[in-house]
């Protein structure tokens, strides 16, 4: 019998077997695919480390989950910069002075201010929609150069038919400042995230090619506690409906150049370039002589069913009321099962945030394994 059987090897199922391991349980991993790793999977080829479902960087500022991560793998510094392009010009991400510089040719923080001030929506009532939130938040140059289009590809409708709630806020740094996430710590794991997830896996059982949901009345019997990362509405057959994602697409190709875009992150805002962004894998390891030849990824925003794979959470109030019925119903119904993870908790989460929600599931069933022993 294992205390826990564990369903999905992606980050929360990997980082909750290993505390769950570590503090004494008996754990099994089973996996739907025939790789660990979930999202953050990487392949190598060629000595560069493809980021096959979408380009993965690591950054956390609590120094409890960067010493946890570096525990399974060397991280090698990394500062994600991402840059726009939109008709042959080049804007620096996230929103800052070089980016108000190469728009208007402004160098303080002042002229900035006063230029996008003056073009904000000032509404005396709440946006109504995504278009009006962003050019209240950012004015209409940023709006129509860098996000308009963006969104618009990115979720398949014009930015006036989206709900605001889709972006409560969009960052404008007053500083020469192009440290995307700005975290304390940032890095890549040096020999690629499979690797990572490998140690984070050692000397724990794992079965690939396992589909809970085809064999749930077998694997059940063989675990006291279940810890299910999978997707929670077909965890019950989407009874109450189905939770609604966003998909992807990827083209990978090879270049016969040692280095194709100068950088890691390139973002296509322009609606007449039909992907969104184009990752070229090898600047993540900082060392363009890796090799000499390249692979990119273009990415292409994707109309999402079940039958692909679910990226992006779309957090729409309605969707966040159905989720809500659905974990109703697992705590009412499922007490043997614990939820966790972004498809369990339909939550857009990065990598640090998915490890301390296991860290918190861990410490919640610990602490009511003691309760129940009567400590
Ligand atoms: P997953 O990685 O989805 O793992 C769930 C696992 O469960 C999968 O392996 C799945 O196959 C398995 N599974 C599901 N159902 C079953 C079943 N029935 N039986 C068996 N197995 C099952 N975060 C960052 O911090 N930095 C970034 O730069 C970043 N970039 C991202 C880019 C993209 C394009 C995307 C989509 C996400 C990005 N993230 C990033 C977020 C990051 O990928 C997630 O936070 C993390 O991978 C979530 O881990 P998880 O374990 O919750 O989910």
């Amino acid at each position: 019998m294992y205390d826990y059987l564990i369903v999905g090897a992606g980050l929360f199922g990997s980082t909750f077997a290993r505390i769950a391991t570590d503090k004494g349980d008996k754990c099994l991993v089973i996996e739907k695919e025939n790789h660990v790793a979930g999202n953050c999977y990487t392949e190598e080829r060629d000595g560069i480390h493809i980021h096959t479902y979408g380009p993965h960087i690591f950054h956390c500022n609590k120094p409890e989950i960067w010493s946890f991560v570096n525990r399974f793998a060397d991280f090698k510094p990394f500062i994600n910069s991402p840059i726009a392009i939109n008709n042959d010009k080049a804007y620096s991400l996230p929103f800052n002075m070089y980016t108000f510089y190469q728009m208007w040719g402004v160098t303080t923080p002042h002229q900035a201010e006063q230029i996008i001030n003056q073009q904000k929506l000032i509404l005396h009532r709440e946006p109504k929609n995504l278009e009006e939130q962003a050019l209240c938040l950012v004015g209409k140059d940023i709006y129509e150069l860098l996000i308009k289009g963006y969104t618009k590809k990115q979720w398949g409708k014009d930015p006036s038919e989206l709900p605001a709630s889709i972006i409560k806020r969009l960052p404008l740094r007053f500083t020469w400042n192009n440290n995307y996430y700005n975290s304390q710590y940032q890095g890549i794991p040096a020999n690629g995230y499979t690797s990572f997830f490998e140690n984070l896996l050692e000397n724990i059982e794992l079965k690939k090619n396992v589909d809970y949901l085809r064999e749930r009345k077998a694997l059940d019997k063989l675990a006291k506690n279940i810890i299910y990362t999978g997707k929670i509405d077909e965890f019950f057959d989407y009874r109450f409906g189905t939770l609604e994602y966003r998909g992807l697409k990827f083209e990978h190709e090879v270049i016969n150049r040692a280095n194709y875009q100068g950088n890691a992150v390139v973002n296509y805002p322009n609606l007449n370039v039909s992907y969104t962004r184009v990752i070229e894998h090898k600047h993540f390891q900082g060392d363009k002589k890796i090799s000499p030849i390249t692979h990119i990824s273009r990415e292409y925003p994707d109309n999402w069913d079940k039958s692909k794979i679910a990226y992006y959470p779309i957090e729409t109030q309605e969707n966040r009321t159905l989720w809500r019925k659905y974990f109703q119903f697992a705590t009412e119904t499922e007490p043997k099962v614990i939820f966790g993870g972004r498809l369990a908790e339909f939550r857009y989460y990065d990598m640090h945030q998915v490890i301390a929600s296991a860290f918190t599931a861990y410490t919640k069933t610990y602490e009511s394994k003691l309760f129940a022993m009567g400590k």
